[in-house]
């Protein structure tokens, strides 16, 4: 029986996040803005209006590209790229063609398999958005906000082989854009759209066979529903011999189902030519390398330092790196703790990341600075608090806003660890439940778990529990 391999490439259009639009001074941000709010002659064409690049963009198309291991050209040049459709109103979108702001590039994207999968780039370019039709029965409206806010187009070569794989690439994707601060990525509000390339060969071979493309998908787990679809749809098409069209499809969430929109254009449908009214753009090595000094380390470098630095698991590593803000708390709490970076990342983990999910926070909007949650693994490493006070500190921290320090002096939060203190405890609560006693000296050991929740009661959670179980022991033996 035949095996098939799918062979997929992404179109990645990438709205950057600068103030202005990339041709004019409007707002670049209309997500709520009531419709042709942020417009002007220049991004809506009127006769007579002229572009002025906006330099943020074009720099956060270079740092893009830096990031995306793309080599940034010297000289690039804006191009027209012709075609009419009515939110277009200027007939052709400022977009760039053969000389680009960058060439080349890829991205690494690790696998679940431990494996690598290198993802290349075909074309880097910016570009002006065009405007939005919103279709009601019966007409069409127009929106222009959109037009002339920037993108960056990013198209992958045919490098993905399967649904998964191209939902991984989206994600670390999305993850590099917000981290290096481009764009905030949201797929819902458009900033980051995908349409996706798909076609299939028999497992082995080289060739590659006519593709669709795959349109207006919206989040990561339609598109790898939508991929999945088309694999399955083209597989069947080629067991029954038939000839796979070169269609653009359309996604409809609701059925799961694909649909023809179009025959694929062409590029030379759309007649470029060189953009007249702008000048090339030049990136000296001056501009470059100052443009680049605000280029972070990036996600994967961080993730695998801190593997190596702070021994981490692959786990903590991937969970800790999933946002720059996040991976800096980590650092600086470790850096503040100076014991095992592994006991600040269980913290992290499984205690922190709760709180902030819990209020909606980022680490940066914590009351809860790294310091702090150094100083209270500390307290515990001292034995000066146990660890349910811990956890209970990082609430009271956030509540009140005061250092964890003076919380456990104004509450009487230390620990108890004073012997002659937690015996006398026990004695008071075996004393008090004599049947219980009977039970554990009867052989139910269980019961004294039972013991010691009653001392801890007791004591509001403050006595160190191995004294306690140690005390307990004792004095239920005799
Ligand atoms: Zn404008």
């Amino acid at each position: 029986m035949t095996s098939y391999e799918a062979v997929i490439g992404l179109e990645t259009h990438i709205q950057l996040n600068t103030k202005s639009k990339i041709f004019c001074s409007c707002k670049a941000d209309s997500w709520g803005d009531p419709p042709n709010s942020n417009i002007c002659p220049i991004c809506t064409g009127q006769p007579g209006s002229l572009p002025t690049p906006n330099n943020a963009a074009i720099e956060k198309g270079i740092l893009l590209a830096a990031a995306m291991n793309a080599e940034i050209q010297p000289i690039s040049y804006f191009d027209r790229k012709n075609y009419f459709y009515p939110d277009l109103p200027k007939g052709y979108q400022i977009s760039q063609y053969d000389l680009a702001l960058a060439k080349g590039g890829y991205m690494d994207i690790p696998l679940q398999d431990g494996s690598t999968r290198r993802v290349r780039i075909q074309k880097l370019h910016i570009e002006e958005d065009a405007g939005k039709t919103i279709h009601k029965p019966g007409r069409r409206l127009l929106d222009f906000n959109r037009c002339g806010v920037p993108l960056v187009e990013m198209v992958t070569k045919p490098d993905l082989r399967s649904a998964d794989e191209a939902a991984l690439y989206i994600s670390r994707l999305r993850q590099l854009l917000r981290w290096i601060g481009v764009s905030y990525a949201d797929m819902e509000k458009g900033h980051l759209r995908i349409d996706a390339n798909v076609s299939i060969r028999e497992a082995g071979n080289q060739e590659l066979n006519p593709k669709t493309e795959i349109k207006n998908v919206n989040s990561i787990e339609h598109i790898r529903d939508a991929i999945n679809a088309e694999i399955q749809r083209q597989i069947k098409e080629m067991k029954e011999e038939h000839v796979i069209h070169s269609w653009t499809l359309d996604w409809n969430e609701d059925t799961q189902t694909l649909s023809k929109m179009r025959s694929k254009e062409t590029e030379a449908d759309y007649r470029y030519f060189r953009e007249p009214d702008l000048l090339p753009i030049q990136v000296d090595k001056e501009r470059k390398e100052e443009i680049l000094t605000s280029l972070p380390e990036l996600p994967l470098a961080r993730k695998k330092r801190f593997q190596e630095k702070y021994d981490l698991p692959n786990y903590d590593a991937d969970i800790l790196t999933s946002g720059r803000s996040l991976s800096d708390y980590f650092e600086s709490t470790a850096a503040s703790y100076g014991g095992d970076p592994k006991q600040a990342s269980n913290w992290l983990i499984n205690h922190l990341l709760g709180l902030l999910n819990e209020r909606g926070l980022s680490p940066e909007d914590l009351y809860l600075t790294p310091q702090y949650l150094a100083d209270i693994l500390s307290m515990i490493d001292e034995g000066s608090i146990n660890t349910s006070t811990g956890k209970q500190l990082l609430t009271k921290v956030e509540d009140q806003q005061k250092p964890p320090r003076d919380i456990v002096e104004e509450e009487g939060l230390a620990q108890v660890s004073d012997s002659a203190a937690i015996q006398s405890i026990c004695k008071e609560v075996i004393a008090e439940n004599p049947s219980q006693a009977d039970e554990y000296r009867e052989g139910k050991g269980a019961v004294l778990g039972w013991f010691m929740g009653q001392v801890m009661q007791k004591t509001g959670g403050k006595a160190d529990p191995q004294a306690v179980r140690a005390a307990l022991r004792e004095l239920l033996q005799e």
